[in-house]
């Protein structure tokens, strides 16, 4: 809640409106409490005071009553009659639509037609109708618009409502024995009642102008009682003469107004959770860079070689460290495995190597990423767009969030291939069906006009994979491709990246936390823990023989298959948060091994011939030996 006021606040039009209300409303609470004169006595030896007039302020109107008074009093009146018939309308409404949507069936069918028939007479006309069969007055003007406005709400919340109706939870509790008003009340209505105060907050200022409407015409307040419209409608006949007698009561209108509708289009930006996560700032294109100094000559050697790459996340004051300096490179023909638990920022070092990590939050604020060379942190959009896809392309881990529902998975795959190679229609469905073959796809041609929800999951991991292979790139990063899938599946994949980067020469970023699939596929493996790189080096010699204690302990974790049976040890405590790192090892506080030395600050990561450790006291071969 406080995320969504801090969101309210920092809109500035939205907090101004709130303001000029606030001041409106408690004007109008304390008329009974200011010295004002009587809004009803005429003096007709005082009409048509001008403003600032002796004793009178805003002047008098063509009866000699004060019109400061009957301005207050009349704006008292107003609101109270547009937020009534606005509670009214949005209560009956949500009812309404609520009942329609949860029940459904001969129910929904019966009420919605009924609704459609009050939405089919023209709003005013309604209204009018109304007032004219219930007789003009105050109350009856608050009936009618109250209810021309009830379909509005009815048909709104029923829209949510019918998403809602089916939706996991509410099978649960239905499961649960709950009976139907329970489930509306305690499951429905606390996710509709977002959209309801949403709903109210941006139609109360069209209340207000339509009960104004219906005074105005002479069906709502009668004399001598003032509200907003009454007094323009008096004021029509002096609005040449005497304007000021209507400019008063307009200004007073076009403020309300404009007041409600700006905080109104507030609330709902703020109550919007999708709008809450910084969606209010449009994303970057690519990530913002904020590199405090050129980065030094490539050291690593590979086709991508990411060295000292920071990458940071800026939520409101704090500063989330995702990436704290990962170094890894992957030659061609090679695959690197990157390996940690959920939450070690693989994913954002692997999406960071393009400039897709969401900008805002995402800063990239250190580092290189190089291609061939080419640094691409610093590279316009234009090349990094040109290498997106092209030169280095993505896996990722759920491919029904990546293919569009709506359109056939073959026009998708002859889009990314002519998103970057000027073919014909012919030739990139050809290249379509020939790499669907080449992911073992069966009978590609027709599978080709398949949705996305018409295939497997394993299928559409592959569909995902072809995508990554249209356009031959050089270098492809999969972040947790399998994840999702059964092993069956998951063997079939990991052999046809194997066959793939044998037979095309492609590097492979293979991201995962299963040790079992690093050891079939990957050459190399990089254990990350909160940011980093803990550990490197060849697949092999690093899972016989970890030295971090973390990879040690990881790998622990691990059951093995008719391994007998022994004690898995999970490893105690958590992670650290991102934005508190520790000084020193991030994994002091769950090792066992922790020295004062391991606190005091930052670890380097230290080469050994082939491998590299980020500790001061690695696992040794004789430590292991006497542990056993
Ligand atoms: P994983 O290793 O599981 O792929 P990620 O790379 O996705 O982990 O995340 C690394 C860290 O960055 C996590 O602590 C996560 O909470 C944080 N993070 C990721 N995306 C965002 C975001 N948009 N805003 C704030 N923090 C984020
Ligand atoms: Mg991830």
């Amino acid at each position: 809640m406080t995320g969504a006021f801090s969101l309210f606040a920092r809109n500035r039009l939205a907090l101004a409106g709130g303001i000029l209300l606030t001041l409106v409303v408690l004007l109008a609470l304390s008329a009974p409490l200011l010295p004002l004169a009587d809004p009803d006595v005429t003096n007709t030896s005082q009409r048509f005071l001008p403003p600032f007039s002796e004793g009178a302020l805003l002047g008098t109107d063509h009866l000699g009553r004060d019109l400061l008074s009957r301005l207050l009093w009349g704006t008292r009146l107003s609101l109270a009659v547009g937020f009534a018939a606005a509670v009214i309308a949005a209560g009956i409404g949500a009812a309404i639509g609520v009942i329609a949507g949860f029940y459904g069936g001969r129910l929904d069918n019966v009420i919605m037609r009924g609704v459609d028939m009050l939405m089919a007479f023209p709003y005013i006309l309604l209204a009018l109708a109304i007032v004219a069969a219930l007789g003009p007055g105050l109350l009856n003007a608050l009936i009618a618009v109250a209810a021309v406005n009830v379909p509005f709400f009815a048909r709104n919340i029923r829209g949510i409502t019918v998403g809602l109706a089916h939706k996991e939870f509410v099978d649960a509790a239905r499961l649960a024995g709950l009976s139907r008003p329970q489930i509306i009340l305690t499951e429905i209505l606390p996710n509709v009642l977002p959209v309801i105060v949403i709903a109210m907050s941006t139609t109360i200022g069209w209340m207000i102008l339509e009960t104004a409407g219906l005074s105005f015409l002479g069906l709502g307040s009668q004399p001598p009682q003032a509200d907003l419209g009454s007094m323009l409608g008096e004021a029509r006949a002096a609005l040449i003469s005497h304007p000021h007698t209507s400019v008063v009561p307009g200004v007073m209108i076009l403020v309300i107004v404009m007041s409600i509708n700006l905080l109104g289009d507030g609330i709902r930006d703020a109550l919007d959770p999708r709008l809450k996560s910084g969606a209010l700032s449009r994303p970057m294109a690519a990530t913002r860079l904020a590199r405090s100094s050129t980065p030094p000559e490539q050291k690593l050697p590979g086709v991508l070689a990411i060295e000292g790459l920071e990458t940071e996340f800026h939520v409101g004051q704090r500063r989330l460290r995702a990436v704290g300096g990962v170094d890894l490179a992957v030659k061609p023909g090679e695959c690197l495995g990157i390996i940690g638990e959920s939450g070690s920022g693989k994913s954002v070092t692997a999406l960071s190597v393009t400039g897709l990590v969401a900008s805002p939050p995402g800063v990239i604020t250190g580092g290189a990423v190089r291609y061939q060379g080419e640094d691409l942190i610093g590279a316009p959009y234009s090349r990094l767009r040109a290498v997106r896809g092209r030169e280095i392309a993505y896996i990722f881990q759920d491919p029904l969030a990546t293919l569009h529902p709506l359109y056939r998975v073959g026009d998708q795959l002859i889009e990314a291939i002519q998103a970057h190679q000027k073919v014909d229609a012919k030739t990139a469905r050809a290249r379509a069906v020939a790499l669907l073959r080449d992911v073992r796809i069966p009978n590609p041609e027709s599978r080709i006009a398949n949705y996305p929800h018409e295939m497997s999951g394993g299928m559409r991991q592959r569909v995902g994979i072809a995508m990554a292979l249209a356009n031959d790139p050089e270098v492809i990063i999969a972040d947790e491709p399998t994840t999702a899938l059964d092993v069956t599946v998951q063997a079939q994949i990991l052999s046809l990246l194997d066959d793939l980067r044998r037979s095309r020469d492609l590097a492979i970023v293979f991201i995962t936390h299963d040790f079992g699939v690093v050891a079939q596929l990957c050459d190399r493996v990089a254990v990350m823990y909160a940011g980093k790189v803990v550990e490197e080096g060849p697949t092999d010699a690093v899972l016989a023989a970890p030295r971090h204690p973390y990879t040690a302990r990881l790998i622990a974790c691990v059951p093995e298959l008719g391994g007998g049976r022994r004690r898995l040890e999970a490893i105690p405590g958590l992670p650290p948060a991102v934005d508190r790192l520790p000084e020193g090892c991030a994994f002091a506080d769950r090792c066992t091994k922790t020295r004062e030395s391991c606190r005091a600050g930052p670890i380097p990561l230290t080469q050994e011939g082939a491998r590299a450790v980020r500790c001061l006291y690695p696992e040794t071969q004789a430590a292991r030996e006497v542990a056993e």
